[in-house]
């Protein structure tokens, strides 16, 4: 179970964080900020700071910052979802659960993205340091692209061979091939797409 994005937004538009942090912190107003003794580090004069506008706080102090949620979250010792659920609560707010499915999808597209992070990044160290991708990387210099450009980019380089990031990143085929970055060949193996045949 997740909370709709939507509830999320609207709860960090209608809540005041000064109310909000009021009911711990006693604030008194400074110009734009509203400021207070830290409640997250000792102290005599207040170095922590909250702005309605940018509806954030700050401890000049200890670096303590966040939203309002991150303070419920802090003060109260809860995880996001127990946050969010503390403030509506308080503001009479009644909260929308999304169904499990629909969090499952962003649980996976998630885990898709990050795949796809972790094979740029393979093949990218591939191109910068493998001692096979030599003859890439003095290609890619004949050609007046720099490793600053490469690394700009991303550049990556794919050896010979036709399962590497299969076997190194360790991911089951299935995924591989939702990612597009592998597939199962004839033999019934996984096999990546970038390889070269
Ligand atoms: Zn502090």
């Amino acid at each position: 179970m997740a909370i709709a994005d939507t509830d999320i937004e609207r709860l960090r538009e209608s809540v005041s964080i000064i109310d909000t942090i009021q009911g711990y912190v006693q604030l008194r107003r400074v110009g734009r900020n509203w400021v207070g003794l830290c409640p997250f580090h000792a102290e005599k004069s207040g170095s922590f700071n909250v702005r309605e506008e940018t509806r954030r706080y700050k401890c000049f102090g200890c670096g303590a910052s966040g939203d309002v949620f991150k303070f419920i979250q802090e003060i109260e010792h809860l995880d996001f979802v127990g946050a969010i659920e503390h403030i509506a609560g308080k503001a009479g707010y009644q909260l929308t659960y999304t169904t499990g499915g629909q969090s499952k999808d962003r649980q996976r597209s998630k885990q898709l993205t990050e795949i796809m992070s972790q094979a740029v990044e393979w093949y990218h160290n591939r191109l910068l340091t493998a001692p096979d991708a030599r003859v890439a990387r003095e290609y890619l210099r004949d050609r007046g692209l720099s490793g600053d450009v490469a690394r700009e980019f991303k550049l990556g380089w794919a050896p010979d061979d036709w399962d590497a990031l299969s076997r190194d990143l360790g991911v089951s085929i299935d995924l591989l091939r939702e990612t597009g970055l592998g597939f199962v060949n004839k033999r019934g193996k996984a096999q990546d797409s970038f390889a070269r045949e």
